[in-house]
């Protein structure tokens, strides 16, 4: 007999274009307790996050709609999204 729940697996959700999947397919931007929003590439800042697919697209996306802020809670940097764009040009290679 087999028994297959994938219990666990919860699936996130891509600010830009909404597709669904697991948290290692995305880049995770983190609201840290006092404030600063980073970039979380290992996923070991707690509290608020939101989710981006590794594609300049997506970033773009998730900027205009404003929905990386909205998730966030809070007005994303420039520096921050300058770095962003660097990590998504990077992780689309390959
Ligand atoms: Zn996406």
């Amino acid at each position: 007999m087999k028994k297959s729940k994938e219990k666990g697996a919860f699936l996130r959700q891509c600010v830009g274009c909404g597709k669904r999947g697991l948290k290692n397919e995305f880049i995770r931007i983190a609201k840290t307790p006092d404030g600063r929003i980073v970039i979380d590439g290992i996923q070991s800042f707690g509290g608020r996050g939101a989710y981006i697919c590794n594609n300049s697209e997506c970033l773009k996306k998730a900027i205009k709609n404003g929905r990386l802020s909205k998730n966030l809670r809070s007005e994303v940097p420039e520096t921050i999204i300058k770095e962003l764009k660097l990590v998504a040009n990077e992780k689309t290679d390959g």
